[in-house]
């Protein structure tokens, strides 16, 4: 029994073999979506190559309304898995096979229940210097207003088999906060047929850049997002800043209150930048990720 369903639309003729993957994480659901969508319009449109394509790769996650499975390993960290291991370890021992399979792999994500995050396009700065051209175009092409090159070296990661194997990668991120937004399912079906074109694996007209920002930091551990502006304890947030809001270092961000009352603390912004992840969800847990800013 295969852990999770792969559609492949071949085209039957020579060309790239492009994997995209949506529900890594159970409770992002734009992607899911996206991916119906592909299954249901993509058949007769694929001129080359072939495309696999994966509607929910953590199916017991997304079984539960949750991030993680039974086992509460994030799926985005452990990869490669192991396959003798619990359900999250053997679910990425398959997804690492899948990846491996792939010439340019796509991974769809959203900020889930709890956040809500700028859309953007990533991918890891490969020290190979074709494999990271090939994560550029394919971020250009699809076409988000924010592109963010990161730390290569983070491990456990969709990310990280593609860059430890040399393919072209980029992961997507849109919004969030437990919602499925219709714009955010549109902009990433275009997103994909975008990519699809640039391949020439499909006949397609680029649109206009929407570009707007391109960060490349290879900086250790930058695009790591869950430590950035920890909740002191738990309690209730208070923010005082929206996604995409501009900042300067020292603002007060928001605020965390104690569930008694007896405990405030504000949250000082560390940078200047933009907001680029913001925790939605009201209830902090001490040291979660409370604001990202880049
Ligand atoms: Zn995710």
């Amino acid at each position: 029994m295969s852990l999770f369903t792969t559609e492949v639309i071949d085209s039957g003729k020579p060309g790239p073999h492009l994997v995209i993957t949506a529900g890594v994480h159970g409770d992002e659901f734009e992607p899911m979506q996206c991916i119906h969508a592909l299954i249901d319009g993509l058949g007769e449109q694929l001129l080359s190559g072939k495309v696999s394509l994966v509607p929910c790769v953590n199916i017991e996650a997304f079984l539960l309304g949750q991030r993680k499975a039974s086992d509460d390993l994030d799926l985005a960290r452990i990869c490669p898995g192991d396959p003798e291991g619990s359900i999250t370890m053997q679910v990425g021992h398959a997804l690492t096979n899948l990846i491996k399979s792939a010439d340019y792999y796509i991974d769809l994500h959203t900020g889930g229940t709890r956040f809500s995050v700028l859309p953007l396009t990533g991918y890891p700065l490969n020290p190979d210097a074709d494999a990271l051209e090939g994560s550029r175009k394919l971020a250009k092409a699809f076409n988000l207003p924010f592109i963010w090159g990161t730390d290569w070296r983070l491990k456990g990661r969709s990310m990280s088999i593609a860059c430890e194997n040399n393919i072209p990668a980029i992961y997507a991120e849109y919004l969030g906060g437990a919602q499925c937004s219709p714009q955010g399912v549109i902009d990433y079906i275009d997103g994909c047929l975008n990519v699809l074109g640039m391949l020439e694996m499909i006949d397609r007209e680029q649109p206009a850049s929407r570009v707007q920002t391109v960060v490349e930091d290879p900086s250790e551990g930058s695009g790591h997002m869950q430590v950035c502006h920890p909740a002191p304890f738990d309690g209730l947030l208070t923010p005082h800043y929206s996604l995409g809001d501009q900042v300067n270092q020292g603002d007060v961000l928001g605020s965390v209150r104690s569930i008694d009352g007896s405990e405030s603390a504000e949250l000082i912004a560390g940078q200047s930048g933009t907001i680029l992840v913001l925790h939605t969800f009201s209830m902090v847990r001490e040291g979660d990720a409370t604001f990202v800013i880049a």
